[in-house]
C-alpha cells in the first residue's frame, strides 16, 4: 500500500478525503489575468464562513468544509497536457491547494514538479504557510508567482470566520520567506469584513510592507444569500462582542468604500503597488 493509499484509508484529515480520479486536469479560466484552472482538491478544509466557492460548485455551503475530495490521478493527467494548453495557470481558483490535506497528500507539489520539466506560467492562491515547503519548486519553474490571502494582524480575530486555516502571523512570516527567496509574492486582502479586518486598515498594510511584498489586490466582502446570517449565527457562537459592529457595517458600501480607500493611500506612502481584485 503506498503512502497515500495509506492516509485515504486512516482518513487522517479530521475531516476526511474522498479519493477522486479526474479525466482533466487544466480548464479554461476566466478570472483577470488567468487562461486555466488547476485544482488538486475539490473542497476545502478551511471552510471558511464567507466562502463563495459553494456557490460556484452548487455545492451546499454546510458540507463545503466536509470530506475533501483529492484528486489523486491530477498529477499525470496534468503531466499529458501542460505540453499542449498554453497560458497562465491559474493554481487554487476555486478550493486552496495548500489546505490541510496537502500537507500529507502532496499533490499540489507533485503538480508543481511537472510544471518544472515543462515551461510554464503559474499563479498560486493560498491562505496557507505551507506553501513555503515548496519554494524549492517553485523556483525552479520558468514562471511562478505566490499570493497569500490575509485580511486582518489579528490571529484572534481570524479565527472567527477561518478556524482552519493558519494564523494570519503564520501566512504574515511566509511572505517574509517567499519574498527572501526570491519568488515573486503578492497579498490578497480581502474579504474586508467589518470588526475583523483592522479598524485602521493602514495598520495591515503596514505589517504587510514588512514582509517586503510590494503588490496588493484589496476585495470587499462579497455577501451571497444566507451568508450573512451564517456568519452573525457564528460570530454570535465565536466572537459575540464583535457582532454590532458586524452588523452595524456589513451592508455598508460606504465602509467598504472607504476601508479600500485607506488601504490605497497606505499603499502609496508604502510605494505597494494596489489592484481591485476583479
Ligand atoms: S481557503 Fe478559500 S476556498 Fe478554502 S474555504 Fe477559505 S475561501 Fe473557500
Amino acid at each position: 500500500m503506498s503512502d497515500l493509499d495509506a492516509f485515504l484509508e486512516d482518513d487522517a484529515c479530521s475531516r476526511g478525503v474522498v479519493r477522486k480520479e479526474c479525466s482533466t486536469a487544466l480548464s479554461p479560466s476566466r478570472l483577470p489575468g488567468l487562461d486555466l484552472a488547476l485544482n488538486p482538491y475539490t473542497r476545502c478544509g478551511h471552510d471558511c464562513t464567507y466562502c463563495y466557492a459553494p456557490y460556484i460548485m452548487r455545492v451546499s455551503p454546510s458540507e463545503w468544509g466536509g470530506k475533501v475530495q483529492a484528486k489523486v490521478n491530477i498529477p499525470k493527467v496534468l503531466a499529458k497536457e501542460l505540453p499542449r494548453k498554453k497560458g497562465v495557470i491559474g493554481l487554487g481558483t476555486v478550493t486552496d491547494p495548500y489546505q490541510p490535506v496537502e500537507r500529507e497528500l502532496r499533490l499540489t507539489r507533485r503538480c508543481l514538479e511537472e510544471m518544472v520539466k515543462v515551461p510554464t506560467k503559474v499563479s498560486v492562491l493560498t491562505k496557507s504557510d505551507l506553501v513555503v515547503r515548496d519554494i524549492d519548486l517553485l523556483l525552479r519553474i520558468e514562471d511562478a508567482e505566490v499570493g497569500i490571502t490575509v485580511n486582518t494582524t489579528s490571529d484572534r480575530a481570524a479565527a472567527v470566520f477561518e478556524a482552519c486555516a493558519p494564523p494570519p502571523s503564520r501566512r504574515l512570516a511566509a511572505l517574509s520567506a517567499l519574498v527572501a527567496s526570491g519568488v515573486r509574492t503578492y497579498v490578497f486582502l480581502g474579504p474586508i469584513i467589518p470588526s475583523i479586518t483592522d479598524e485602521d486598515v493602514g495598520t495591515l498594510v503596514n505589517a504587510i510592507a514588512t514582509t517586503g511584498v510590494r503588490r496588493i489586490m484589496v476585495d470587499r466582502l462579497n455577501l451571497r444569500p444566507g451568508m450573512r446570517a451564517r456568519m452573525e449565527a457564528v460570530l454570535e457562537q465565536r466572537a459575540p462582542d464583535l457582532l454590532l459592529a458586524f452588523r452595524y457595517d456589513v451592508g455598508s458600501p460606504d465602509f467598504y468604500g472607504n476601508a479600500i480607500s485607506a488601504v490605497r493611500a497606505r499603499c502609496r506612502e508604502q510605494g505597494i503597488t494596489c489592484q481591485d481584485a476583479f
